[in-house]
């Protein structure tokens, strides 16, 4: 049996339970085999507006979070690539490691709604399902020029940049994060001195 194969792409600095709720519920919603996290190496929209945290920390980051959650695995296609990350390449390295496959872009709300500015695009909407997360009862508004498929998820208002700020700040991120998470944010002595 071919897999169905979910695409969720991130910077995970740090990875939280938003996205850990989004990747599950997709998962059960569209019966896909495996939900790829994966890595942004060079997140190039990000780029120059802050430190971002060494590709490795946040790839150990996204396998301690996803270590004991079935059908979740974390990607680093892109970080072993190098140069920046498009998710129209990324989805050839999957279609080249599990040929045959049903691929599926994720992306959340916010993402979704800056599609058109991702390179190569049109690629992206001939090569998956397009699957835009979105909070019950508040749907964004898309273009009707590529199929998408809405999957509505209990929208957890947690950023990784509200997570940074509290590192900073020395409030808790429990909770917020996994356990693991946590511990590697500590024993790494990561978001210390930036947000
Ligand atoms: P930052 O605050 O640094 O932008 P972030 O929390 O938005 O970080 P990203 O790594 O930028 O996390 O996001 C990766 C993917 O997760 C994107 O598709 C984004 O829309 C989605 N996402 C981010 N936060 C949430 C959340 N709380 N619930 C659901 N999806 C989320
Ligand atoms: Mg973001």
């Amino acid at each position: 049996m071919p897999l169905r194969i979910g695409l969720f792409g991130g910077t995970f600095d740090p990875p939280h339970v938003g996205h850990l709720v989004t990747a599950v519920n997709v998962r059960h919603a569209l019966a896909l085999d495996l939900v790829v996290l994966m890595v942004a190496n060079v997140p190039w929209q990000k780029e120059g507006s802050r430190p971002i945290t060494p590709a490795l920390d946040r790839l150990a980051m996204v396998e301690a979070a996803v270590a004991d959650v079935p059908g979740l695995v974390a990607g680093r296609a892109e970080i072993d690539h190098g140069g920046p990350s498009y998710t129209a390449d990324t989805l050839g390295f999957l279609a080249q490691e599990h040929p045959g496959a049903t691929l599926f872009t994720i992306v959340g709300d916010d993402a979704a709604a800056g599609f058109e500015t991702w390179q190569r695009y049109t690629e992206v909407a001939h090569h998956s399902h397009l699957v835009v997360v979105d909070r019950p009862g508040d749907p964004v508004a898309l273009p009707d020029s590529y199929p998408w498929i809405r999957v509505e998820v209990p929208r957890l208002e947690v950023s990784s940049t509200d997570l940074r700020a509290r590192c900073v700040d020395g409030r808790p991120l429990d909770y917020l994060v996994t356990q693991p998470v946590l511990d590697l944010i500590a024993e790494r002595g990561l978001y210390r001195e930036t947000a």
